[in-house]
């Protein structure tokens, strides 16, 4: 099995060099050359499987050679033994034909974990394989950042950097970040805006010298291999509802396009899915594009929904690779376009491809607030605003012939202002996490300047 670059001229690789490499050399994204054709049979052979084993299952024709059958089963069954629910994902009724997929019983309480703690140690394995040490490097306003200490804190061959803006990410946000004591993990307090964490990153991965030296990698939301573990709760959840025999229609409260992609990966693989319904706040590009056919960027607005606040969604490359026929200088095209004059317009042919796999809708501000008031009130379920945003949306699509599953991305807790505000209750961390706040904290604050930072890269990494 081999990995091809959406912008069509960067080399071939195998799962393991797309996963250690990330971003293309030609900047586009990494997808499978064919995707893998699950039968009738094997779909309903899923059914009541534990976790472990649909993961497995799902994720091993498209590891193919980069790892044994024993390494990959030893990698998924420590990436998921940390979770707080033993079903990993578990399904929760909402109304008539409408299911909630909790994704947030991982340890950062955030969909993000079930990605990067399987990449976690899965780059172990690579590691200690290759006989090698990497750095990684990361930017978060919150969710990433955390799920990625969480993720490497303690494994050998790894260093792990993590660059927040000081002062802007939420005290449980920043004590997940803070809190862990292997001394492989490092939070950086910026001096400055998301934007300036995210350039001082950048410029790293561009000081080719420094990047040798330290081994530098990313672990952002375009890594296949994260987009790949982010396919088997499509599975594990259809199958539950009934697949292979009746389909069902997934709602994904949507920002970089990892997720809702992922669903499109399940669905060229042979699990029947209606629709994939992307969910926005007010930031909806993606929204717009789908139904006007012009992809153009406005300025980013913040929400109470912070993880979905994009201007440039980065996974979206992939679907539009498919949707031009899997024509690579074209979206080289469309790219060049989106950097230099802010958008583009969909072809006819692309938007209809697109229209056929994707349906979307927005939700205001005041909307997501509602529907965390209204479910509260109606079912006792508390969302999170993100997935407060895909339940209301998934409500305007659903079709009274096929169980519609919204994905919850995130634990209240974890957003508790928004939830007070609209609720009238605090909600709590879960038991298991309640130690998060007597634990003591350890951040490096830095200015944003980009010598000093490599500096203390440099002196901390282990050697
Ligand atoms: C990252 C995130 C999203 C958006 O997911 P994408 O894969 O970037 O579309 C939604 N909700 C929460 C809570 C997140 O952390």
């Amino acid at each position: 099995m081999k990995y091809i670059s959406t912008r069509g001229r960067a080399p071939a690789l195998t799962f393991e060099e797309a996963m250690l490499t990330g971003l293309a050399r030609d900047g586009g994204l990494y997808v499978p050359e064919a995707v893998p054709q699950f039968s009738r049979e094997d779909i309903a052979a899923l059914a009541g499987l534990r976790y472990e084993e649909v993961a497995f299952r799902v994720t091993r024709p498209f590891v193919d050679d980069s790892f044994t059958d024993a390494d990959l089963r030893d990698a998924i069954e420590k990436a998921y033994s940390g979770f707080g629910h033993d079903a990993r994902a578990p399904l929760v009724q909402l109304g008539p034909n409408h299911f909630l997929l909790e994704l947030f019983h991982g340890p950062t309480l955030a969909f993000k974990d079930f990605a990067m703690q399987l990449i976690g140690q899965l780059f172990q394995q690579a590691m200690k394989r290759r006989g090698q040490r990497i750095t990684i490097v990361g930017a978060t306003s919150g969710d990433t950042g955390s799920a990625a200490i969480e993720a490497f804190r303690g494994l050998n061959n790894v260093d792990v950097f993590i660059l927040f803006p000081h002062g802007r990410v939420s005290e449980v946000q920043r004590r997940q970040m803070t809190t862990p004591d292997e001394p492989n993990v490092h939070a950086l307090a910026l001096h400055g805006d998301f934007d300036d964490c995210q350039a001082a990153v950048k410029d790293m991965f561009n000081d080719f010298a420094f990047r040798d030296e330290v081994g530098l990698t990313a672990v952002n939301s375009i890594n296949w291999a994260r987009v790949l573990a982010q396919v088997v709760y499509y599975f594990t959840a259809a199958t539950a509802l009934g697949a292979p025999h009746r389909s069902v229609d997934f709602t994904v409260p949507t920002g970089n396009f990892g997720d809702i992609f992922a669903g499109r990966i399940a669905k060229a693989m042979g699990l029947p899915i209606g629709k994939l319904v992307v969910a926005t706040n007010r930031n909806d590009i993606l929204h717009r594009t789908l139904v006007t056919g012009e992809h153009r960027k406005e300025g980013v607005q913040p929400t109470i929904s912070p993880s979905m606040d994009i201007q440039v969604s980065s996974n979206f490359e992939r679907a539009l690779f498919d949707a031009y026929g899997r024509d690579g200088s074209a979206v080289a095209q469309l790219m060049d376009e989106l950097k230099g004059q802010g958008g583009f317009p969909v072809s006819q042919g692309a938007l209809q491809a697109l229209r056929e796999t994707y349906a979307s809708g927005r939700a205001s501000e005041e909307e997501t607030a509602a529907t965390i008031r209204a479910m509260h009130a109606r079912t006792g379920e508390t969302l999170c605003p993100h997935t407060a945003v895909g339940v209301k949306v998934a409500e305007e699509n659903i079709d009274p012939a096929r169980p519609m599953i919204t994905l919850a991305t995130a634990h209240p807790a974890k957003f508790p202002d928004a939830v007070e505000a609209a609720t009238g209750q605090r909600p709590g961390l879960p038991k298991r996490m309640s130690a998060l706040y007597d634990r003591p904290e350890r951040v490096t604050e830095v200015d944003n300047d980009l010598g000093r930072i490599e500096h203390l890269i440099r002196e901390t990494r282990a050697k």
